[in-house]
């Protein structure tokens, strides 16, 4: 499991280089236990694995949905270099060691060794890797798109770094892009041009006090919303025509994207009565739901019973989790690491839980499928 999660780590899955790399390696190592894989690759070296260990039972197949991708290393200095996969002190440090190469390298082990035991199973357990996932869902948007001919599945399980807390709800995600238009002209008569960088300015003005309207959620709280990135201007003698703002909204099960972006519109109309040359429009960039998966279902209950777990809970985080749902299935966010490290300098997992995550996921195999 070490040796594997290593060579996972050490291959830089970002969404950059792509991540067949990994699928490669995973291929590789559920090929020593007789396991075919299926890689599929586009645009180069992008890529989503997926693995079918059949059986001649009749269950519904239990889906192991991991991502492939990682974040890149950050411009802050590592302890240990990021793709370096150095082990100290009991923990494996790189990029990716928590969020998900170790709920990875635990999957992959759990099905090779069940394999290996000559188990027979009463349905099929499907691993899949996805790319993609840190950046716009690529690749589990291609694997829902082209999912007919698979068996039904009695339930997901993500092995995202959870600190081995049951996750049943997360909120959702809208990544909103808002441009200002202005009209360029020459920086030494900026009265003959639009400055859209002003346009902004008096947007951000409007967006200070805007909140948006939501009923709180019992698990998952509030509706944030945050602007995190802004570009604007060409040069600095050129008067600017354009200003884009990049706005992080994570949502709850009951809020429509329709009714945010109706608020959007309003406040530009508003803005536009103020001041005629006023120009601006809203587009997405990303949506994900929210995920709701209900705690009292079969599925639900009877993980918690594999793993001794009773509790369930919410986290503040997205995952693909909403596209497997869409499938029909229920979802349950479950993983080694602590989700605290994910996409930091730094980043470990403890050795120790990733053997632990190797027996959770086996009794849960067993528990479903024997
Ligand atoms: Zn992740």
């Amino acid at each position: 499991m070490k040796k594997l999660l290593r060579k996972l780590i050490g291959v830089e899955t970002t969404a950059q280089k792509g991540e067949l790399a990994a699928a490669e390696i995973i291929s590789a190592e559920l090929g020593r236990s007789g396991i075919d894989s299926r890689i599929d690759s586009w645009d180069g070296a992008r890529a989503n694995i997926t693995t079918l260990v059949t059986s001649a039972g009749r269950k519904g197949a239990l889906l192991f949905a991991c991502h492939l991708d990682v974040v890149g290393a950050g411009e802050a200095s590592w302890k240990y270099p990021a793709f370096a996969a150095v082990e100290s002190d009991g923990k494996i440090h790189g990029r990716g060691s928590a969020d998900m190469k170790g709920g990875i390298a635990a999957a992959v082990t759990a099905i090779g060794e069940i394999a290996d035991s000559g188990t027979k199973l009463g349905g099929d357990i499907i691993l899949f890797g996805a790319a993609g996932e840190e950046t716009d869902s690529c690749g589990t948007k291609r694997f829902v798109r082209n999912f007919g001919g698979m068996p039904e599945f009695v339930g997901v399980v993500i092995p995202e770094p959870t600190d081995f807390e049951i996750i049943t709800a997360h909120r959702g995600m809208l990544w909103l892009k808002v441009t200002t238009k202005g009209k360029a002209a020459h920086g030494s008569t900026p009265q003959l041009g639009v400055n859209a960088i002003a346009s902004m300015k008096a947007l951000l003005g409007e967006l200070e006090n805007y909140k948006i309207a939501f009923e709180p959620h019992e698990l998952l709280g509030g509706c944030s919303m945050s602007i995190n990135t802004i570009t604007g201007g060409k040069a600095i003698n050129v008067v600017p025509d354009k200003c884009d703002i990049g706005i992080d909204i994570r949502t709850l099960p009951a809020q429509n994207r329709q009714a945010i972006i109706a608020d959007f519109e309003k406040m530009f109309a508003k803005l536009k009565r103020k001041n005629p040359q006023f120009e601006a429009q809203v587009s997405i960039v990303r949506e994900v739901g929210a995920l709701e998966t209900d705690c009292r279902c079969d599925f639900v209950r009877d993980f918690c019973s594999a793993v001794g777990i009773n509790e369930t809970c919410a986290v503040g985080f997205t995952t693909d989790g909403p596209y497997f749902a869409s499938l029909g299935a229920p979802v349950v966010i479950f993983g080694p690491g602590k989700p605290e490290l994910a996409h930091k300098p730094d980043e470990y997992i403890d050795i120790s839980d990733v053997e632990k995550a190797v027996e959770y996921y086996k009794n849960i195999i067993l528990k479903f499928l024997s």
